[in-house]
């Protein structure tokens, strides 16, 4: 009997407490290649390495593997280098071969990683079947990254790793982790956003689907199996006029079976009635409640910069009112530090969205510059004055980083020829303290009050608060001042339980912790800011919408202690609002 080779995947994606992803991209690898029984005669595939540990623990699990498979992303990059090194010195016929949005699209890894054999760029089921192939024949060309040709047209020639039961092991053999699933219906996006992998790095941007038979048996198997919570990888959910059809088969599938639970959806960036209708249907399954609306920047020059021309103000009000209407929450997107952006452009898109964004949710993120994107290559940096920090990376909400495991890092932009340190850091406080006001209505009806009452500009009040003396202004401004020294902006503290958070939940936590005091002080300032502002008001008004703002917020005594309350209100509860929160004493 001829001993089969040993083939390892390694991916390691981020655990949120008891729960993580199943290793999705290195199930396609398998399915793809077991559907040839050259393949199936000669290799064995070996458990998944998905579990983040220590490199040496890792090793362990080892045994004269032929191929190690490591899939790369920002979240995994440095430890599968590390790991990829002590594999290659322990079994050094063990061939190393490298995927994921990390691998650059030219030969420079192998010369600081020589222990990488191979990389593959791109979609990689064909090019792994390759390799496996060239393997047997003793034909394959280190250090030569491989390059899919061209797109898979018909992605439903790759097996689902689910139906056809590659993970089922995984539920039986892990019953205390939670398993949540990716998914995709269709591959690549038409987009050329100059932040993102997709929207440049050479790929051909020619999109493929899988049929809706393929997408309704996976769909059952998730649901038959249990699994909670999916995350649909399509970049451009609800665009094409048979996403209607998919939404109609999950919601069809919940309320059959009861599962999923949820799922997570990148909607389309165009403002289509396909992507309305996607919503609606998906929202009254309860299976997203929530549709984001992804502006990224409000300012036209900046949109030109980035590529994404794509959204137009009006059809965004639009949109807007019809999702209120349909009675669908809202999240909306801005990014920090984008080239062109300045302090007052920042400043009038954020009050653009206020005004218009009733009670929506407002996630401001930090540019970050990813590997393989337009952004990061060196003629858009020069010519955007780009300055750039390497941080330690803190997934946020996801399990805080044991010290054993390896470091992993992203690059995130401090400054460009528009704005400098100082201001970004200025614009970061001011986009946390609008997001723990405004999205975790700290103060969101005390905000609309002022503004609507005596005709002022939103971001008025929040300059002024970052000149205050609050004490979470003071916090906020050093986790800033840390950010661009090079820290993480993520926050923990073991009694909001073993995860990452954003710093403006953070401060929310701290804030319920000792409610009274943080009101106590917010209405100093905010009569402060009136006078200031020279404006005769009714004290007795203020004092009644302070009441009604603190109504707003539930109380920590309707839950077991301040970490179920950060679990159920902002882990669970941030995007769907805040609404719809069962605590133990109104369930
Ligand atoms: S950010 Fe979204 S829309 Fe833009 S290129 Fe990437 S996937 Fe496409």
């Amino acid at each position: 009997v001829v001993e089969k080779k040993k083939i390892y995947f390694n991916e390691f994606n981020v655990p949120t407490e008891n729960t993580i992803y199943f290793p999705y991209s290195s199930g396609l690898l398998r399915a793809y290649v077991q559907k040839f029984n050259i393949i199936n005669h000669n290799y064995e595939f070996m458990p998944f390495l998905f579990i983040r540990e220590n490199s040496k623990e890792i090793l362990k699990k080892y045994d004269n593997p032929s191929i190690a498979c490591f899939s790369s992303s920002v979240w995994s990059h440095q430890l599968n280098i590390k790991l990829a090194r002590l594999v290659k010195e322990k079994f050094p016929d063990c061939l190393i071969v490298f995927g994921g949005p990390q691998i650059p699209l030219d030969d420079c890894i192998y010369v600081n990683y020589p222990f990488i054999d191979l990389c593959v760029f791109g979609e990689g089921e064909q090019m792994f079947h390759k390799i496996l192939i060239d393997n047997l024949e003793n034909k394959v060309i280190k250090h030569k990254t491989l390059r899919a040709q061209k797109t898979i047209t018909d992605l439903d020639t790759i097996p689902s790793p689910y139906s056809n039961d590659i993970f089922k092991y995984l539920l039986r053999d892990y019953p205390n982790i939670k398993f949540k699933a990716i998914i995709e219906t269709n591959r690549n996006c038409p987009f050329h956003c100059s932040f993102c992998f997709w929207g440049q790095s050479g790929i051909k941007n020619r999109l493929s689907y899988h049929g809706l038979d393929y997408i309704e048996t996976e769909a059952k198997w998730l649901a038959n199996n249990k699994i909670e919570y999916i995350f649909c990888a399509d970049a451009n959910f609800g665009m094409f006029k048979r996403d209607i059809n998919v939404a109609e088969i999950y919601s069809k599938i919940k309320l059959f079976y009861k599962y999923p639970e949820k799922i997570r959806v990148c909607y389309g960036k165009n403002a289509s009635d396909t992507i309305f209708q996607t919503a609606k249907i998906l929202s009254s399954a309860g299976l997203a409640k929530t549709v984001t609306l992804a502006l990224q920047s409000n300012d036209k020059n900046v949109l030109k910069n980035i590529g994404r021309e794509n959204i137009k103000q009006k059809e965004f009000i639009n949109l807007r009112k019809k999702y209120i209407e349909a009675n669908i929450p809202t999240y909306i997107e801005i990014i920090l530090g984008l080239p062109g952006e300045t302090y007052e452009t920042f400043l009038d898109g954020l009050n653009f969205v206020l005004e218009s964004s009733d009670n929506s949710q407002i996630f401001i993120y930090h540019c970050e510059i990813l590997p393989n994107t337009e952004m990061s290559s060196k003629d858009y940096i020069k010519k955007y004055k780009i300055q750039t920090v390497t941080t330690p990376l803190h997934e946020i909400h996801g399990n805080i980083r044991d010290d054993e495991t390896e470091q992993e890092y992203n690059e995130i932009i401090i400054s460009t020829e528009s704005m400098d340190v100082e201001t970004w850091k200025k614009c970061a406080v001011i986009s946390w303290l609008i997001q723990l006001f405004y999205s975790l209505k700290i103060g969101n009806k005390l905000i609309n009050f002022i503004c609507s009452r005596f005709q002022l500009k939103y971001t008025d009040f929040f300059e002024f608060l970052f000149h205050s003396n609050l004490k979470e202004v003071s916090f906020l401004k050093r986790v800033a001042d840390n950010v661009s020294n090079g820290l993480s902006r993520s926050q923990s503290d073991k009694r909001f339980g073993p995860i990452y958070w954003e710093p403006e939940e953070f401060v929310f936590l701290s804030i319920i912790l000792s409610k009274q005091n943080f009101y106590n002080c917010l209405f100093d300032i905010t009569i402060n800011f009136l006078q200031n502002k020279k404006i005769s008001y009714n004290i007795d008004e203020i004092i009644k919408i302070f009441d009604n703002q603190k109504k707003e917020i539930l109380d920590l005594n309707q839950f077991m202690d301040i970490q179920e309350y950060a679990e159920k209100v902002i882990l669970h509860g941030r995007k769907s609002n805040l609404s719809n929160i069962k605590t133990q004493k109104n369930t």
